[in-house]
């Protein structure tokens, strides 16, 4: 756990007592603060008890009188829809309001560093997909290295939850607009930008807002390196926002559609190769279709990403080319589940947005769709005419609906996860996939994305007999 400085003898207040919040009670204790608490669910006396600190009602006129900072968790809103009524009372009360990230940054360096031989660092990775993944493979390869490393944030523990770093750790963090919209201070060392489509936008009121929210990782966290993708125009924006000519190499480009040697530092992914050019040459080359645990064109921007930034600390192309090799990938995302009499089963419930769908579907040849349930923005539309897609099978409260909008494509209304494995797999042919890539949140039927890809995993498995 990472003490929090700067608040000790003085009274803070944590709203939310969810993962993060509870992490956060925990750092602020341990950092000297007497902390305050306050969540809406009916369990949250016991719940602040358990914590030790005071649970007050944090929505009332005058609460903030005393309160030097409000932390509050990402599902929380803070702005939109419309803010939280203890977010809004501490604003109008005059009371900064900050997040677990912001007390990361401000308590991560210690006195203890003046004793160590490298300094620690942070490499924190945003997006709207390939955040886990970038994140993963990144430790991954600096666990390869047999460099000190830990890997939190959105994934896996929670930042106030890691270990305090040790001599020449690299920390890993992947980070939501959630939470870098709110972090009153954010200094990677290299920050990674992997790509920008369509999501949350009722939190951030459009996709403006949605990208204004990523940006201030660059803008204002100042990483000595920045690794963008550069496949959407926003990426080249902030590209170009944040380097100085066409030789500043303190900026990475990474593309997975377009090939650049002529501008910088660059990695991209063609035809399956990763290319890495620096000031006009080559320096670096991995051919990474074999590679099981990185399948599709997505995951060679991941690949890419990771490259980079690993890269950025000085790693060596031969090195990191052998860590891509052992990456295994993670669950729920192109997880390969079964393989039998030719037929693959895979599983990327994760795939809650229309591009993380549509780059899904064209990892994979001949593909029976496994689809639907809570519908993001977007439009089902941008998926087609989805020429790998032989048939889908839709799944969800609203799958009638969903089919409808599947316009072209041959297509059964199926409601279950049990009703559609067993169908696709009865009608799959050798060489088909079935894959599950939902393009639609799973709140519908399920709690979270994980347990609809652990039902999707136990109903093939069940068939396997
Ligand atoms: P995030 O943490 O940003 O949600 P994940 O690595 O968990 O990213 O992947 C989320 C979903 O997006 C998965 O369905 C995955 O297959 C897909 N995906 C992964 N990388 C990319 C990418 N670079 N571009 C588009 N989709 C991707």
């Amino acid at each position: 756990m990472i003490p929090v400085q700067g608040f000790s003898g003085r009274t803070i207040a944590v709203l939310g007592l969810g993962r993060s919040g509870l992490a956060a009670v925990v750092a602020l204790q341990a950092g000297g603060a007497d902390v305050v608490v306050w969540d809406d669910a009916p369990d949250a006396a016991t719940k602040a008890n358990d914590a030790g600190a005071r649970l007050i009602d944090l929505t009332k006129q005058g609460a903030f009188k005393n309160i030097a900072s409000l932390i509050t968790s990402p599902g929380i809103p803070h702005l939109y829809p419309s803010p939280h009524p203890a977010v809004s009372r501490a604003m109008a009360e005059g009371c900064p309001v900050d997040n677990d990230i912001g007390l990361f940054f401000r308590s991560f360096a210690t006195s203890e560093w003046d004793e160590f031989d490298s300094i620690p660092k942070v490499i924190a990775v945003t997006g709207s997909n390939g955040k886990s993944t970038t994140s993963a493979l990144i430790h991954h390869i600096l666990e390869h290295t047999g460099r000190p490393t830990q890997l939190g944030g959105n994934i896996g523990r929670g930042v106030l939850d890691l270990d305090e770093a040790q001599d020449g750790e690299v920390i890993v963090l992947e980070l939501s607009s959630y939470q870098i919209d709110l972090a009153r201070a954010l200094t990677p060392d290299v920050a990674v930008f992997t790509n920008l489509s369509s999501d949350h936008l009722d939190r951030h009121a459009g996709l403006g807002g949605y990208f204004a929210a990523k940006r201030r990782l660059f803008a204002e966290g100042g990483p000595d390196r920045a690794v963008i993708g550069v496949n959407e125009m926003e990426g080249r924006y902030i590209a170009n926002q944040l380097s100085e000519g066409p030789s500043d190499d303190r900026v990475i480009r990474v593309s997975s559609v377009q090939k650049i040697d002529d501008i910088g530092w660059a990695v991209f992914a063609r035809k399956g190769f990763l290319s890495e050019y620096r000031k006009g040459r080559q320096v670096g080359s991995i051919d990474l279709r074999s590679i099981a645990g990185l399948p599709g064109v997505h995951n060679h921007q991941n690949a890419c990403s990771a490259y980079a930034a690993c890269r950025a600390l000085g790693i060596g192309p031969r090195v990191i080319e052998a860590a891509l090799i052992s990456f295994k990938g993670l669950p729920h995302r192109s997880q390969l589940i079964a393989e039998k009499d030719g037929v693959r089963y895979v599983n990327d419930s994760k795939a809650t947005n229309i591009d993380a769908a549509s780059k899904a579907l064209a990892a994979f040849k001949k593909v029976r769709w496994i689809c639907g349930g809570l519908e993001k923005d977007g439009g089902l539309e941008a998926l087609l005419p989805a020429p790998t897609v032989v048939k889908a099978y839709v799944i969800g409260r609203e799958s009638v609906a969903f089919a409808m909008k599947l316009k072209g494509l041959n297509v059964e209304v199926c409601g279950d996860m049990a009703t559609a494995v067993a169908k696709a797999s009865a009608e799959a042919e050798a060489g088909d996939t079935v894959l599950l890539a939902p393009a639609a949140a799973s709140f519908d039927q399920y709690d979270n994305f994980e347990l609809r890809g652990n039902d999707f995993a136990a109903c093939v498995l069940g068939l396997m007999g």
